[in-house]
């Protein structure tokens, strides 16, 4: 009877969970539709095309997000895991996230785990990040702050501390938005859990947070006050170097040059 009961749950919240999709979906096609059809019946006003274009951009990445977690969550996708450089990966993923933060709150970027790397999959680890920079907006009112960081930490008595030659390397996402209560904290990595309103949110970015991140070796923290921000932090085992280094090797392997 549980069981059944919870399968009931599920599809409850599949059900919602579609509407919710579909309505978001239809305003963003309209909010494209609308923009594509002013710039149809103004030719030769290009300032009213640059704003319409970049209205329609918005939408239609907006859509591409939604889509991406809603494929992640189905597909349960399996990970591919590669030696990824963290730092470098922070920075190449930098103007996405600039551009998803946007103007009102300032982004800071600080890599600070020179030469830590992780196996782990690159386009998960991207889209983890992502979904935790969108929160961190989502929280944060104009004015505030969201910091992008990362750091070497070891896990002592069960505890997660920065420390510069920990076995592990941390991302961390900072804001200085709302914050969250105990009873929110407790149920945010339940799929589906969401406070946004219908339609904007899904309830599924801190699952693939976690789900990635626990699939990785690794595993989440958050540390949230009402009022006080939120700090979520990432942690993943070390990759050792020559361990997972094909480019070490295969330079080891070619003919030295005379
Ligand atoms: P969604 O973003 O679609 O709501 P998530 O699983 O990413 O789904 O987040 C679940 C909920 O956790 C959010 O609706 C929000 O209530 C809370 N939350 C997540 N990140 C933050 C944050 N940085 N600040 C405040 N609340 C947050």
């Amino acid at each position: 009877a549980e069981a059944a009961l919870r399968r009931a749950q599920k599809l409850e919240a599949v059900g919602q969970l579609t509407g919710g999709v579909a309505h978001d979906f239809n305003n963003l096609l309209t909010v494209i539709i609308g923009a594509l059809d002013l710039i149809q019946r103004n030719p030769g006003d290009s300032a009213r095309a640059e704003r319409m274009i970049e209205a329609a951009l918005s939408a239609a990445r907006r859509g591409e997000r939604l889509t991406q977690q809603l494929l992640a969550f189905s597909r349960r996708q399996a990970l591919r895991p590669e030696f990824v450089r963290i730092d470098e990966l922070l920075a190449e993923s930098e103007p996405l996230l600039r551009r998803a933060v946007g103007e009102a709150v300032s982004f800071v970027v600080e890599p600070a785990a020179p030469g830590a790397a992780a196996h782990v999959d690159p386009s998960q680890f991207e889209a983890a990040i992502m979904n935790l920079v969108v929160n961190a907006r989502d929280a944060t009112p104009a004015g505030g702050t969201i910091r992008l960081e990362s750091v070497r930490c070891a896990i002592r008595q069960g505890e997660l501390e920065d420390v510069a030659g920990g076995d592990y390397v941390c991302v961390l996402v900072h804001d200085t938005g709302q914050g969250m209560d105990a009873d929110t904290v407790g149920r945010v990595f339940e799929p589906f859990f969401t406070t946004k309103e219908p339609g904007r949110g899904t309830g599924l970015g801190l699952s693939q947070v976690y789900g990635f991140a626990r699939q990785s070796g690794g595993g989440v923290m958050i540390d949230s006050a009402p009022g006080r921000g939120t700090t979520v932090r990432i942690y993943l085992p070390l990759a050792q170097a020559d361990v997972a280094a094909p480019d070490a090797a295969a330079a080891l392997e070619a003919p030295a040059r005379s």
